[in-house]
This record gives structure tokens, C-alpha cells and sequence, in this order.
């Protein structure tokens, strides 16, 4: 049995289904992120881990124990906010000591309780510092210090990082993750931010329309999408409605070509896919504009995918530069080079692009969704 189990939990206000009938596992110890659209349901799920929203259907249990009524109160739980939250006319100690004190414990206990998650949360020289006296990233760990002074057995982080600037949210997530480990903490985290998700959890569950579209351990979601909206969620790729051809082989029609992509002997020929590419898996070689892809088909690659095409749009991006290319059967691929592959591609040119059959995920794509 998981630490946390939640069972067949909806959710509605009024006519909007926040949640609906969502089962999920949450292991101990583990970091599990609820990763969405913004309005997807992902707070109202926290909230009713929490116990500030009561659900209209379902169970939660905890270690075993049934609590889906039981009060906020009553809930071993912490939680994080994206305002953080904090008492304004109290200093980070005391935001950090207002559990503890509700607990009754020794001033001396206290204190040193204090002392050792401010350490944790690396402020211990600021412990007699006010909210205003911190910046946005300090407030935050004081809110976490507090959140986990409890010792919740579960903490619920609810995009604590949002209000906070890129560099600042780099750091903190790092450590919200060295921290979890450090204690074996248990946490749901919720962000509509991929690239966080990717970067801190265990798992991710994908939510869209308060259901969950898939769960797994960050590489998986990224590399194997199970349906065409986690596709177009999580990572940048190039999407291309297809149709199979000699699906058990791995062919399948885009236009007027005929590319080769893993078999896939559970669909039909003929049938609509989403093509699925992601950029750092396509390569691109500048072309003279009178070469043909003949020259290049003859070559070793005659495993590879390749099309003609002509570069749209070139993004400086750090580490990659990115590159919009239409191919010639009009067709808009994104595609990242490393620097200096990309050095000499500039909008106007003409180029090849290449691709291996296994860089292409094929997804089923129902009529309603083209
Ligand atoms: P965001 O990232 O914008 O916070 P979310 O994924 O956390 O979005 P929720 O806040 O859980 O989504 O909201 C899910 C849906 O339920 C939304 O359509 C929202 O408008 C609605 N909703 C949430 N709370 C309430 C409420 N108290 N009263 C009415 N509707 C609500």
C-alpha cells in the first residue's frame, strides 16, 4: 500500500469539474509533482490533501488511515504557498516558531528548533530579521523552515517558486530538493512550469481538465509522451499530423514523403497520427542550392530520415541555438544545435535535416483533436 493514496477524487464548483475521479500514489519519501495548464485542477487536488476543500466523491488515506473528512487541523501536512505567507509583525524565528508554540513545547526546545531549520534553509544568520527585511527568495525559506517545523508528513508546496526571479527560482528549487532528501520528506509539488517539474521530482503527474494524462518518472514523460497533449506540454518538439503506412514495419506518410519511424504493429494502416520529433534530435547540414538529397541518400545515412528545407527563423538560446526550418512539403520543424554546428545556418539557408527512425514518437490522433 503507497504512504498517500488518493482514490476516484473529484472536485466541482458549480458546473466546473476541477478534479475528476483522479487516482494517484504518492511512495514516501517520495517528490511528486503535479505538473499543468493553469485551471487544470492542480491547487484544488493540493487543497483537498490538505483538508481546505472537501471532496464530493472519493477517498484519501494516509499511512493506511482513511482521512478525507478529517479537518486541516487534524492533518499532518504542511504547507507553502507562492506568497509565502508570512506574519508581517513577526521575525523569521517566530514565523518559524508559530507551530511549535501551538504545540506547547519549552522555549528552549523551540529555539533550538528554530536554529537548526533556519540552518537547514540557510538563514541562520537571519533569524531576527522581519518579512520586509528579506527578499522574496529568503521569505520563502522562512515559510518553508515553518512549514516543516511540524514535521509534516507530508509537505504540499503549492508553486512556491513562481513569484520569485529566474535565478532565484533556480537556486531555491535546488535546494527545496536537497532539503527533501536530506529528511526523506514526502511532497507534492505544484507548478505549470515544465522545465521545474523535469528538474525537481521523483514522478510527475501531467494533469489537463482535472485528469491525469500521465504519470512517471521525469525522462519518461519527456521521452515517451503517452498522448498528444503531454507531448505538446512538456518540452519543445515538432508535431506533424501523419498517417501509417505499413505501420508494422514503421512507415508512415507525411505528404509527399514517406518516412521510417518505429514499428508500430498495434495500429492500423492508414491510421491518423501526431508525429512527434524533439529538436535536439534532428540534425541539419547546409545545402548549396543546387544539391539534391540524392547526393546524401547514397551516403551512410540511408537509415536516417531526410528532407530538404529552408531555414524560417534562428533563436540564440545559451547553450543551443534553435532553429525553425520549413521543409519543403511545408511542414515546420524546430530543430537545436549546439553552438557550433550553428554557427553558419542563418535564416534564407538552404539545408538538409536528419533524423533516425527512433527520434520519432508516434502517437494516435483522433480527427477531433487535428
Ligand atoms: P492555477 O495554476 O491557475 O492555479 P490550477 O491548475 O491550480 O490553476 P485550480 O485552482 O485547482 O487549477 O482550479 C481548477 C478549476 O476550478 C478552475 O476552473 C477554477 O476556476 C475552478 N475553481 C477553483 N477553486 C474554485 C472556487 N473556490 N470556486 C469556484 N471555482 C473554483
Amino acid at each position: 500500500m503507497a504512504f498517500l493514496e488518493l482514490q476516484e477524487l473529484s472536485k466541482s464548483f458549480g458546473r466546473t469539474r476541477a478534479v475528476e475521479r483522479l487516482s494517484l500514489e504518492v511512495e514516501q519519501g517520495e517528490f511528486l509533482t503535479l505538473l499543468g495548464p493553469s485551471g487544470c485542477g492542480k491547487t484544488t487536488i493540493l487543497r483537498l490533501v490538505a483538508g481546505f476543500e472537501q471532496a464530493d466523491a472519493g477517498r484519501i488515506l494516509l499511512d493506511g488511515e482513511e482521512i478525507t473528512t478529517r479537518p486541516a487541523n487534524r492533518r499532518p501536512m504542511g504547507m507553502v504557498f507562492q506568497s509565502y505567507a508570512l506574519f508581517p509583525h513577526m521575525t523569521a524565528e517566530q514565523n518559524v516558531a508559530f507551530g511549535l508554540r501551538l504545540r506547547r513545547l519549552s522555549p528552549t526546545l523551540i529555539h533550538r528548533r528554530c536554529e537548526e531549520l533556519l540552518a537547514l534553509v540557510g538563514l541562520a544568520d537571519r533569524a531576527h530579521n522581519y518579512p520586509h527585511q528579506l527578499s522574496g527568495g529568503q521569505q520563502q525559506r522562512v515559510a518553508l523552515a515553518r512549514a516543516l517545523a511540524v514535521e509534516p508528513k507530508v509537505l504540499l508546496l503549492d508553486e512556491p517558486l513562481s513569484a520569485l526571479d529566474a535565478a532565484v527560482r533556480v537556486t531555491l528549487r535546488e535546494e527545496i530538493r536537497r532539503i527533501q532528501q536530506q529528511l526523506g520528506m514526502t511532497v507534492i509539488y505544484v507548478t505549470h512550469d515544465q522545465e521545474e517539474a523535469l528538474a525537481i521530482s521523483d514522478r510527475i503527474a501531467v494533469m489537463a481538465r482535472g485528469r491525469l494524462e500521465q504519470l512517471g518518472a521525469p525522462e519518461e514523460i519527456y521521452r515517451r509522451p503517452r498522448t498528444v497533449f503531454v507531448a505538446g506540454f512538456v518540452g519543445a518538439s515538432t508535431r506533424l499530423p501523419a498517417r501509417l503506412e505499413r505501420a508494422a514495419d514503421g512507415h508512415c506518410r507525411l505528404g509527399e514523403i514517406l518516412l521510417r519511424v518505429p514499428p508500430q504493429p498495434e495500429l492500423s494502416d492508414g491510421a491518423a497520427v501526431l508525429l512527434v520529433v524533439r529538436p535536439e534530435l534532428v540534425t541539419l547540414q547546409q545545402l548549396e542550392e543546387a544539391d539534391g538529397v540524392a547526393v546524401d541518400r547514397s551516403q551512410s545515412q540511408e537509415q536516417e530520415n531526410l528532407l530538404t528545407g529552408i531555414v524560417e527563423l534562428r533563436t540564440f538560446l545559451g547553450a543551443v541555438t534553435r532553429f525553425r526550418v520549413r521543409a519543403d512539403g511545408g511542414q515546420l520543424f524546430t530543430v537545436d544545435l549546439p553552438g557550433l554546428q550553428a554557427r553558419t545556418l542563418v535564416p534564407g539557408q538552404r539545408v538538409l535535416l536528419a533524423f533516425p527512425p527512433e527520434a520519432c514518437l508516434v502517437l494516435p490522433y483522433g480527427e477531433s483533436e487535428a
